[in-house]
């Protein structure tokens, strides 16, 4: 894995410079500076580092190609984009995505009503609001209440119960009434881990009779003016592109079929989300079959291609890309604590005047090891192992020839591995899971990388320094989180080695990428440990600056948003302190002191200076 797969899933938005990873725009701040600027103030747990120029990137890209797109296929209808919120609903991921994407006129999508609460007051007046899942009365009046206040929304139906409640909210109102999209069940279905969307069995969509129904209800109440979108959403993260291409035959068979049918400002078709970003750091397009080229001219030339045939009018295209958009944005720092394999090294070996026989002959196959013999050294060394471990559990050995034996044969795997690093066996690989060093980062994968929790997504992950020297041990993450689930294992098909740090000299911090999106929303406060301090870093052709800093939740805060009166809490410690005996009055009042400032610190550990 040459530069932790970096012109694999970066997308050139990084560059090793200098040993050091570093931001390939404008004036090219590294990671660290930026790491060790936030820290030189006080800060200690994990960061999340926000980029908007990559935000205005992934935008730019999107209208550039699809505007191509449309130009190369003389496509008669426009391109439009909307965020969905719910991939990442933070003020200043929102904030970086409704400012750099003003000049494209960006809406926002909204699944909820606290989002479409949020759309409303995000969105710049005029650009698009789309209203998607499940609507009761009062998110439809909701609906009505954007539209009244010069908002360009659309209402998405799930089904035709919520266009029934829309007719009757028509009715009894004077409200401008929003535009009316109808999403539609597929039978083509998705492909990848969260493709739950397509298909007869899918969660969302009308059918096609309800789609006939829907506009018999329409035209019989002089409303089908209203119906302006077609819309579908086959999934996140699509690998193939063929199911969208189904999908979109599908789609556009039925834009064009209802605009035959009378629905004469029927303009647009909403092809969802589902483009995919690259996660993998070992192969390239694993995550993905197409690039954004092939994709934006399959969905232009398919609809021009169906709408010719039909003699209908081009629909405009709107997308609702999430992960695409804002995935890049952000980078989650965490400082490393500890290693804990340290135990393993030669110093500590502390043999006895006469050793057993069985460990003397570890002795020698260690210091006998060479590039001819490892092989069959490694063999009879991992022999002994298993023998050494039968005697000491007969009692026949001491635990210090024990760790004497255990340092050996670990020594010798190592340095088999070294020998035959050009060329390991498969057996050697997967020897390197006993010899992993477990690198404890100060985060909490449930809150940062739920996905990993979850789905087992992998995020690219790599040092920020120290790329200068090849980094050789085989590492498993873990977190400080007290829950096995908290850790990222050592993978022999995709192996991370990392650098062997002493880090009581020097500070070692990792990098993990591409997690913009949904990672925060869905984030849990596991252990209590809350969201983790965040920064908007801004960079210019000379300088960069640091800011929108927004705090992890100190401890008070924590408990009292679950429930606990935070002064409760303060009073019953300092009190259980006060009438405790045994120490002078001083001692009393500077542990009061030291409690009041624990607990207006975050959760995260404090123990690297
Ligand atoms: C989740 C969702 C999206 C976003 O999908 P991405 O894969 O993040 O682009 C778009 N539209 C709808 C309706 C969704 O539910």
């Amino acid at each position: 894995m040459k530069n932790f797969g970096l012109d694999i899933w970066s997308n050139q938005n990084f560059i090793i410079e200098d040993g050091q990873i570093k931001l390939n725009y404008k004036c090219m701040p590294s990671i660290l500076d930026i790491t060790q600027k936030i820290r030189s103030n006080g800060v200690r747990g994990p960061m999340l580092l926000r980029f908007p120029h990559l935000i205005k990137r992934q935008i730019s890209t999107l209208y550039s190609y699809f505007d191509k797109a449309i130009k190369d296929n003389s496509y008669e209808g426009t391109f439009n984009a909307v965020f969905p919120l719910k991939v990442n609903q933070f003020p200043h991921a929102v904030e970086a995505i409704t400012s750099q994407g003003k000049k494209f006129n960006y809406g926002l999508e909204a699944g909820s009503k606290a989002e479409l609460i949020l759309a409303m007051s995000q969105t710049n007046l005029g650009a698009h609001i789309t209203v998607n899942g499940f609507k009761d009365r009062e998110m439809i009046i909701l609906g009505f209440i954007a539209a009244q206040s010069g908002h360009n929304l659309t209402l998405t139906i799930e089904g035709l119960g919520e266009l029934k409640t829309i007719i009757e909210v028509a009715k009894e109102c004077d409200l401008k009434i929003p535009n009316i999209g109808i999403r539609v069940r597929l039978h083509s279905a998705g492909s990848g881990i969260w493709a739950k969307s397509g298909g007869m069995d899918a969660k969302f969509g009308l059918t096609a009779t309800e789609i006939i129904e829907a506009v018999t209800l329409l035209s019989k109440e002089d409303m089908l003016n209203n119906l302006t979108m077609v819309h579908f959403h086959i999934g996140s993260q699509m690998s193939d592109i063929a199911p969208l291409k189904r999908a979109l035959r599908e789609a556009g068979n039925i834009y064009a079929e209802l605009r035959m049918m009378g629905a004469k400002e029927l303009n647009n078709i909403n092809i969802g989300g589902g483009l995919a970003v690259e996660y993998d750091q070992h192969t390239h397009s694993t995550s993905r079959n197409y690039s954004i080229d092939e994709f934006s001219s399959s969905v232009v030339f398919l609809l021009g291609e169906i709408m010719n045939a039909k003699k209908v009018k081009h629909p405009n295209i709107f997308t609702e890309s999430g992960r695409f958009i804002v995935a890049s944005h952000a980078v989650l720092i965490t400082p490393v604590l500890e290693l804990f394999s340290q135990d393993y090294q030669e110093k500590l070996l502390n043999f006895k005047e006469v050793n057993p026989p069985i460990l003397q002959e570890l002795i020698e196959l260690n210091n006998l090891l060479s590039n001819q013999n490892c092989i069959e050294y490694l063999h009879d060394a991992l022999d002994h192992m298993e023998s050494l471990l039968t005697l000491f559990d007969l009692g026949y050995i001491d635990l210090q020839d024990r760790s004497n034996a255990e340092i050996l044969v670990h020594n010798i795997i190592k340095k088999s591995l070294y020998l035959k690093s050009g060329n390991p066996t498969d057996e050697l690989e997967q020897l390197q899971v006993k010899l992993q060093e477990r690198y404890l980062i100060n985060a909490s994968i449930f809150q940062s990388l739920p996905d990993y929790w979850g789905l087992k997504q992998h995020f690219p992950v790599m040092p920020i320094h120290h790329l200068n020297s090849t980094p050789l041990r085989a590492a498993s993450l873990w977190d400080i989180t007290c829950d096995s689930d908290g850790e990222i294992g050592f993978n022999p098909d995709k192996p991370l080695y990392l650098h062997d740090i002493n880090l009581d000299e020097e500070e070692y911090f990792l990098g993990f990428f591409n997690v913009g999106a949904y990672q925060e929303a869905l984030g849990m406060n596991h252990n209590l440990f809350t969201h983790p301090n965040e920064y908007t870093i801004k960079i210019d052709d000379d300088k960069y600056s640091i800011t929108n800093e927004v705090e992890s939740k100190n401890i008070l805060d924590i408990l009292e948003s679950i429930g606990y009166n935070k002064k409760n809490i303060l009073e019953k410690l300092k009190n259980d302190l006060l009438i405790s005996d045994f120490i002078t009055e001083k001692e009393k009042n500077d542990t009061l002191a030291k409690l009041e400032t624990f607990v207006e610190q975050n959760g995260y550990l404090r123990t690297t200076n």
